[in-house]
Formats: C-alpha cells, sequence, structure tokens
C-alpha cells in the first residue's frame, strides 16, 4: 500500500490511511506500507536547497530532499503501534533499497528481503518504508526522481511477491485525462500497462513512470485508488495486461505536460553528421531531448527545432554555444521558447485504426490552436502548442475523442 503526499498530509491524514492498513491486517495480510513525504513538504525541501545554490551538489540534495518520507514512515508506524498493530519503520538505507549513484533520479537495483522478512517472521504485521529514497554503492542517500515513491512501493511489491499493489492518492483512479483540467474526465475501469507508461511518461503524474515500467515488467497487479474514499467497495482504476481489458477505444486518454521548453538552430549548416554533431554535445551536458523537427534544407541551410525540460533549457543552449564555438556546427542563432506545452494522446487501438492524427490536428484548429512540433509513436501522437491554450487544447481532444463516454 503507498500514500502519497496529500493522503498523509497531516496526522489526521495519516490515521485515516492507518485505518486502511488496519483493514487489510484484520483481512489476515502482512502488509509493506510506502509512504511519501507530507503535502508540500519535499517542494520545500527542494526550494531550500535551489536557495542556496542553483548548482547543487546531487548527494546533498538527496540528504535533505529525502528526509521529508523519514518523518511520515515513523509517523505512520507510531500511529499503527497505537492502534494496537505491530509495525516497525524502515528508511531506504535499513532496509536495504540498493540503487545506482544518479543521484536525484537513482534507479533501483535490489531490495535486500532479510531484515523485513525476519521481522515479519517474528510477528510484525506492518512494515512501514520510506519512499522515493535507497542507498547508493558508495553508500550514500539517492532519491528516485519526483514522483519516486510510486516506484518504491511497485519495487517492494515485485521483491516481496506482493498479492497486489494498492496505490492511494488523491483521486480515485486513473483519468481519461487530469481531471484538475477537465471536468468531463472519466474514471477508467482498466487500463493496459502501455497506455499507462504513455500517460505517466508525457505528464500524467499520477504514476511515476518507473513505476509502470517495472510493475509491466514484473506483473505486478497495480490498482490506482482514492485515500480520501472511506467506503470499503471502491474499485479504483486497475493498471493490467491489455489482454485483461475488454472494452478498448482508440483513444484511452489525454496527457499534458508544461514543463516543456523548445530550442531552434537557425541556418544550420545542412551536411551528412549534423544531427550527430548537435545531439552529441546535448547528451553529453545530461539535456533529455525530446521531439525534434528538421525543416527542409534551402541554399544548404536548414532549421534544427528540438524540445526538452525546462529546466534543461540554459544548460541546451550553453551546449550549443560551446559546440559551435568549438567548430564543431555551424548555424546562425538559438532562439528559446519557454512558453509551450505538450498535449498528447494515447491509446493502444491507434495500431489498427487510422485518422487519428487527422482527427486531432482537426480538434485544435477548429480552436485556432497552432502546432509547433509534432511526434507520434505507434500508440501516441504529440504536439508541442502555446502554453496558454494547453487546458483548452486538453479539453477539446477529450470532447473530440468523445473520451466522456465509455466505450
Ligand atoms: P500523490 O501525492 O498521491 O503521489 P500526485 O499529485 O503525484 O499524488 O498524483 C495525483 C494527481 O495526478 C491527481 O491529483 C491529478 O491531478 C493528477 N493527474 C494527472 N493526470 C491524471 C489522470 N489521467 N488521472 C488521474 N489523475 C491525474
Ligand atoms: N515526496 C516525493 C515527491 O514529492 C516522492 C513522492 O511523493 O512520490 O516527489
Ligand atoms: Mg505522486
Amino acid at each position: 500500500m503507498k500514500f502519497g503526499g496529500t493522503s498523509v498530509a497531516d496526522l489526521a491524514r495519516i490515521r485515516s490511511a492507518a485505518r486502511k492498513v488496519e483493514a487489510e491486517v484484520a483481512r489476515g495480510h502482512d502488509v509493506i506500507v510506502a509512504v511519501s513525504a507530507m503535502a508540500g513538504k519535499t517542494n520545500e525541501l527542494v526550494g531550500w536547497v535551489d536557495s542556496i545554490s542553483t548548482l547543487y551538489d546531487a548527494r546533498e540534495y538527496d540528504a535533505v530532499v529525502s528526509s521529508g518520507e523519514n518523518v511520515t514512515a515513523g509517523l505512520m508506524a507510531l500511529t499503527l503501534q497505537e492502534m494496537g498493530i505491530p509495525a516497525r519503520s524502515w528508511q531506504g538505507w535499513q532496509v536495504p533499497l540498493r540503487t545506482t549513484s544518479a543521484h536525484g533520479a537513482a534507479r533501483i537495483e535490489e531490495i535486500g528481503r532479510a531484515n523485513i522478512d525476519a521481522k515479519f517472521a517474528e510477528g510484525m504485521k506492518v512494515a512501514v518504508v520510506a519512499g522515493f529514497q535507497g542507498i547508493s554503492p558508495e553508500g550514500r542517500i539517492t532519491t528516485l526522481g519526483r514522483g519516486g515513491s510510486d516506484t518504491t512501493a511497485v519495487a517492494f511489491a515485485a521483491a516481496f511477491g506482493a498479492i497486489r499493489c494498492d496505490i492511494y492518492t488523491d483521486v480515485d483512479g486513473v483519468y481519461t485525462t487530469d481531471p484538475r483540467i477537465s471536468r468531463k474526465a472519466r474514471r477508467l475501469e482498466r487500463i493496459a500497462f502501455e497506455e499507462m507508461l504513455e500517460l505517466a511518461s508525457l505528464g500524467a503524474k499520477v504514476l511515476q513512470t518507473r513505476s509502470v515500467e517495472l510493475a509491466m515488467r514484473y506483473n505486478v497487479p497495480l490498482r490506482v485508488l482514492s485515500s480520501f474514499d472511506d467506503s470499503d467497495a471502491q474499485s479504483g482504476t486497475i493498471v493490467c495486461a491489455e489482454e485483461d481489458i475488454m472494452e478498448s477505444k482508440v483513444v484511452a486518454g489525454v496527457a499534458h505536460s508544461r514543463d516543456e521548453a523548445k530550442l531552434t538552430l537557425t541556418a544550420v549548416q545542412d551536411r551528412p553528421g549534423i544531427a550527430a554533431a548537435i545531439f552529441g554535445p546535448l547528451s553529453e551536458a545530461g539535456v533529455n531531448v525530446d521531439m525534434i523537427v528538421q525543416n527542409i534544407s534551402e541554399h544548404g541551410r536548414t532549421d534544427m527545432t528540438f524540445s526538452c525540460p525546462t529546466d534543461q533549457l540554459a544548460r541546451a543552449e550553453r551546449a550549443m554555444r560551446a559546440a559551435r564555438d568549438a567548430g564543431g556546427i555551424a548555424f546562425e542563432d538559438v532562439l528559446a521558447d519557454t512558453e509551450v506545452a505538450k498535449v498528447s494522446v494515447v491509446g493502444i487501438g491507434m495500431r489498427s485504426h487510422a485518422g487519428v492524427a487527422s482527427r486531432m490536428f482537426k480538434a485544435l484548429a477548429d480552436e485556432g490552436i497552432n502546432i509547433k512540433v509534432i511526434t507520434t509513436s505507434e500508440i501516441k501522437i504529440s504536439v508541442l502548442i502555446d502554453r496558454k491554450y494547453m487546458e483548452l487544447a486538453v479539453q477539446a481532444l477529450h470532447d473530440a475523442f468523445e473520451l466522456h463516454k465509455a466505450g
């Protein structure tokens, strides 16, 4: 069972989460509970680090921002004990949950079961683990990237062969789009791993992308449900294999991401190897390039546009100017646009249906929304647009694909 930030926002919320844990224990289960930091805590910690230094030492960033989860893990264990349930808290290093040393975005390598298994054998009923954190091969605390407690939960479920992994949050499931953006958003009974993976990676933050990857790889039965609903009967959304889904619409959902920036290199000298000369230095600078377009070349010169996360824009610009200064590429100017957003439609039905792109583009055109960049894959189409039209675009696409209606 995983409880996100709003689900452990204060002592009363922790108590109500603990009651859900108690109900599972009463059904005869041993439970591993993964907790997030109290709502807003991680942002506050990140803010403190940022105000000391924008070029901070990532090891100390992790030492600071992982601390929110330590507090809630201890408080949850205490709350359960007060209810008469044998519970113990575990920080990542105590488990141990071993990760790579990529501070701020570490990947889980291994979860040692022995310590927790020994406690279960002694009669402990609930292990409360601090989400989002682990320990590097060097013995330092690491964090798993924002939203990483989801991944902690799924990884524990896989490591311990759990019956189920329940992700408790502030919405009662996965919706056709972010319910905060569209009131017409509809809860899905089921969603396929592949679709959830795309939605998450395209901005639907209800689950961290990596958690869906892990659930898919280890076949962890995954469910998203509300910690604010006290009924025992709520079904939430089941994230499962494609074969287990009856209903199938061509488009399952619409995702959006504000965290996008666009860079254009103008009048790039067009020659074989130019893309490698641009994207090589970007990758070395740690820039995650997402969408790419290259215009038709005229007189041996072309424009190259790509997008990346907003906080990597400065790094990308610097890398491009440095590559030009070093003689690796020739271009006229680098133009940055930070007022963009990405809106995507996702659905496994796209594999076998034509016409999704034209329907999407028409819906945006009808609203007078200009598309700046397009990318597609087998099961998704993404467009980059002016950020001020993001919500309008989400709503227009939700309507165009009739997502408010059950399939
Ligand atoms: P937690 O703190 O529990 O981890 P998050 O804030 O990380 O919760 O994720 C839940 C939020 O994800 C919801 O409040 C909702 O606004 C947002 N969200 C975005 N897209 C979707 C979607 N398709 N379905 C449900 N929630 C979504
Ligand atoms: N507290 C961390 C964050 O806010 C991890 C999580 O909640 O999943 O990103
Ligand atoms: Mg989250």
